[in-house]
């Protein structure tokens, strides 16, 4: 069972990190992959570069076997769109198990990504708690949630794609946002983000 976890990285920190290692081992998974994207479709385009973010990604889980780059988004031009993306790896992976990790605000606003409906088709949904975000009880997500919820892990495996879990994470209230405005403002983030990534921005003068 593989796990992918997508997002702007601009740049990666504790807060995305801290879970993903807890989703991993706690549902034993063989890896997640990490893909940087490359247009983002809901929001303004990213200040570091698609190689920046990428040379910050593969810094930040250097010697953590389990966390992989995947730059497949970076490498496919347009916006990234999820559907693409599992398409992709469900072609090159077969019928493992695929579980896509998103964050409780993003699955909050899942209705609004291209071809939402066909996601779980292709991969389960791993919400992880976000500070500040509640699980949403209506609408098309309610309904989805609703649909789909599972609180078995081993479900998961016994299948492709097609549930939903409401995953408790150590919840951290960091947002790249907060790192890049610190950085900006010529403040430390420092223990915000792993060491590596930290001296890249302040090597690069990435968000100065
Ligand atoms: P920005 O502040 O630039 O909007 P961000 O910190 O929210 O960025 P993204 O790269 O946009 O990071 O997020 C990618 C994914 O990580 C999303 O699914 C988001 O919900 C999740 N995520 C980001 N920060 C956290 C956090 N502190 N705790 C849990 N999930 C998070």
């Amino acid at each position: 069972m593989i796990g992918i976890f997508g997002g702007t990285f601009d740049p990666i920190h504790i807060g995305h990190l801290q879970p993903v290692l807890e989703v991993l081992q706690d549902l034993a998974l063989d890896e997640i992959r990490l893909i940087p994207c490359h247009i983002p479709p809901h929001r303004t385009a990213p200040v570091a570069s698609a190689a920046q973010r990428l040379a910050m990604l593969e810094a930040a889980i250097r010697g953590e076997p389990g966390l992989k780059a995947d730059d497949r988004e970076l490498r496919r031009p347009g916006p990234s769109y999820t559907i693409d993306t599992l398409t992709s790896l469900r072609a090159e992976l077969g019928d493992t198990p695929l579980c896509l990790l998103l964050g409780m605000d993003a699955f909050a606003g899942l209705n609004t990504w291209h071809r939402w409906r066909e996601l779980i088709q292709l991969a389960h949904l791993i919400v992880m708690h976000r500070p500040g975000s509640l699980p949403p009880a209506q609408g098309d997500v309610g309904a989805l949630l609703a649909g789909h919820r599972v609180d078995d892990v081993s479900l998961l495996r016994s299948c492709q794609a097609g549930y939903i879990l409401l995953k408790e994470v150590t919840q951290l209230d960091i947002s790249a946002t907060h790192i890049r405005a610190l950085a900006k403002a010529g403040k430390s983030a420092r223990y915000l983000l792993p060491d590596g990534v930290w001296e890249l921005i302040k090597k690069e003068g990435i968000y100065v």
